[in-house]
């Protein structure tokens, strides 16, 4: 089959031949309909050799529809046709963690080995994939695969993140986004979805996307540049933000993050761009507190799922073969692509 591979430290993924997977005892094969271009794969494709933590070659693609293919010996509730999403941060699925769900924190994947797809083991980009066990897979009941791809980590993860700022984002309060692509503009969606009259505040660096985080909800929409945090201060008379959520995560924007966030503000790093926010008195307002979250658990998962089957969250995709999918890393990369670029491996 063919398959999208990082193979080289510091060269762009190729698309190569690679042998046909085939379910063993528990697992699943999945025929993939579509693959979420992420981010996060471009980080990974800038860390040095010296520190790389994966295996290459390495298959791309931790976001996956698919449907079933081949079940493995021994795997019953699934049938072959079925159109299932993957929740990609897998973990053992019996530590105390993974027993809520939480397998994003499982206590024992470094230990065992466990990676997730695209990140460690042979991901979505590709015309199959290989899931590890069923309990991995929720079946996406009518949603389109295509615009329901990127919820599994652009949804997943914000709608982690907002969760648990719920409580300070009671009507009169303001939320912060900053970035507006893949994961922001489903951020700022799922603001409005799940508070009751929080105002959204979006900041990003170009006017294309300011249109479109104003497009799929945000209230106000300003440049992210030197003059931001001043700019949110005034928009919200001088208090600042109750939730601060940075999907970027670079320096600059960090930075932004703790001096807009209100007193006993959230401010959740979740963009993986490496910079650091001092946490100490004086540092920021008071009380704030700094958490940088990792993805989220497989109920929010299918929370995400029956939001957008109640059409509160609709993703803006555009789509590539596979052929085509170094392009669309390329073009990320270049920030020119708006929301999200999702990959047809079999299209
Ligand atoms: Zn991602
Ligand atoms: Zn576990």
């Amino acid at each position: 089959m063919k398959a999208l591979q990082y193979r080289t430290v510091g060269s762009a993924p190729e698309v190569v031949t690679v042998p046909d997977p085939e379910p063993g005892p528990g697992q699943v094969l999945l025929k993939v309909t579509a693959a979420g271009v992420c981010h996060s794969d471009i980080a990974v494709m800038s860390w040095p050799a010296e520190s790389f933590p994966y295996e290459l070659p390495l298959t791309l693609g931790h976001e996956g529809v698919g449907t079933v293919a081949a079940l493995g010996a021994g795997v019953s509730g699934l049938e072959e046709g079925d159109s299932v999403a993957v929740y990609g941060p897998w973990g053992c699925g019996t530590c105390a963690n993974c027993a809520q769900g939480k397998e994003n924190y499982c206590l024992r994947a470094d230990e065992l080995g466990i990676r997730p797809p695209g990140l460690g083991a042979p991901g979505s980009m590709a015309e199959y994939l290989l899931v590890d066990d069923p309990r991995h897979l929720v079946p996406i009941d009518g949603l389109d695969p295509v615009a329901t791809v990127p919820l599994t980590d652009a949804g997943l993860t914000p709608y982690h993140a907002i969760k648990r700022s719920l409580p300070k984002l009671v009507p009169g309060s303001t939320a912060v986004v900053i970035g507006t692509g893949g994961l922001g503009h489903v951020a700022i969606q799922l603001l409005r979805a799940m508070t009751a009259a929080a105002r959204v505040i979006a900041l990003d660096v170009t006017e294309d996307k300011l249109a479109l985080a104003r497009t799929v909800g945000a209230h106000e929409a300003v440049l992210s540049n030197a003059e931001a945090a001043a700019k949110v201060r005034e928009l919200t008379g001088g208090r600042g933000a109750q939730a601060v959520f940075d999907f970027v995560g670079v320096q600059p924007t960090v930075e932004t993050a703790g001096a807009v966030a209100a007193i006993e503000g959230d401010v959740t790093l979740v963009g993986i761009g490496g910079g650091t926010l001092p946490v100490g008195f004086g540092a920021t307002n008071f009380e704030v507190s700094v958490t940088a979250p990792y993805w989220g658990s497989r109920g929010e998962l299918i929370e995400v799922l029956d939001l957008a089957r109640a059409g509160a969250v609709s993703v803006h995709t555009e789509t590539f073969s596979l052929d085509e999918a170094p392009k669309a890393y390329q073009l990320l990369h270049d920030g020119k692509i708006n929301g999200r670029a999702v990959i047809l491996p079999n299209g």
